[in-house]
């Protein structure tokens, strides 16, 4: 049988299905955050030139000279990253694979591209948070907020790597500045929807507990602690479960839980659409 036949098939007999997602994912849609890649540059030559940055994750963690041009660089990556996409081919054969099934999705993506996609933005607990939401950067409070409009307005008003004060978010509480919802430092919010898909996500393991549950993990690097190694730890304690890692080049399966999975090495944006054929002819 061949193998995406036969995810299919586990897929179809599985009483919910558990996702866990990484950068691989992003990065097999064409979002590479790591990469010096033309999408980079693209926006961001002005900010590769001033700073030297390879790619878009060291401009996030880099110190800017103004509020003004951390906003410059933030906003465009919101727009650019998220709200300015598409669904793409992959992430939209993903959600067809799982939709009528109970599923719940674990990431670490801050993309948005999940909930674009079509999946239920409450079967998604965004672990990082969300580049499309704003929190008080000296993180006072806990509450998020979304930042569609501001961001409009501030790439609307941009004057090269600056946004004019005028249109630099504030906090509602301190008058402070505010940042992405996203782990930039230890400032990061753990608000509300935070708290309660984390909640939801326990209680989905509970539900199932016993029960044919099918755990699939795409793009998750062979150390990652947050997604990886609970999802091996559930692998190898649920009975029933069965467990698909998916990953470019690192498919890394322990001994202990090796005859209740299955690695799959390769292109995601090949892959998944391949199971989609194969889940629709399967009867
Ligand atoms: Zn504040």
């Amino acid at each position: 049988m061949n193998q995406y036949k036969e995810i299919a098939d586990r897929i179809k007999v599985a009483d919910a299905v558990l996702i866990g997602a990484s950068n691989g994912l992003s990065i097999a849609e064409g979002y590479n955050i790591f990469a010096n890649d033309e999408r980079f540059s693209e926006y961001f030559a002005d900010f590769q030139r001033k700073y030297g940055f390879r790619s878009l994750l060291q401009g996030i963690f880099s110190n800017f000279t103004s509020e003004g041009e951390r906003w410059s660089y933030f906003s465009r990556m919101a727009y650019h990253y998220s709200f300015h996409t598409k669904p793409s081919e992959l992430m939209q054969a993903l959600h067809e694979l799982v939709k009528d099934k109970r599923h719940f999705l674990v990431t670490s993506n801050t993309d948005d591209h999940f909930a674009m996609a079509g999946f239920d933005r409450k079967n998604i607990f965004e672990l990082e948070g969300n580049m499309g939401e704003i929190q008080c950067a000296n993180g006072c409070h806990d509450t998020t907020y979304f930042s569609r409009d501001v961001i409009h307005a501030m790439l609307e008003h941009e004057e090269g790597m600056n946004i004019p004060e005028q249109y630099l978010p504030k906090c509602r509480k301190c008058g402070g500045a505010m940042q992405p919802h996203i782990q930039i430092d230890t400032n990061f919010v753990y608000d509300r929807i935070w708290r309660e898909r984390n909640r939801d996500y326990q209680s989905f393991i509970e539900t199932f507990h016993g029960k044919h549950l099918l755990i699939l993990e795409f793009g998750i690097g062979a150390r990652n602690q947050m997604i990886k190694a609970p999802f091996m730890k559930l692998a190898y304690s649920e009975p029933e479960a069965f467990y698909i890692t998916f990953n470019k080049g690192e498919v890394y399966i322990p001994e202990q839980i090796a005859e209740k999975s299955m690695g799959v090495d390769g292109d995601l944006a090949v892959i998944i659409p391949e199971i989609l054929k194969e889940y629709r002819q399967a009867v």
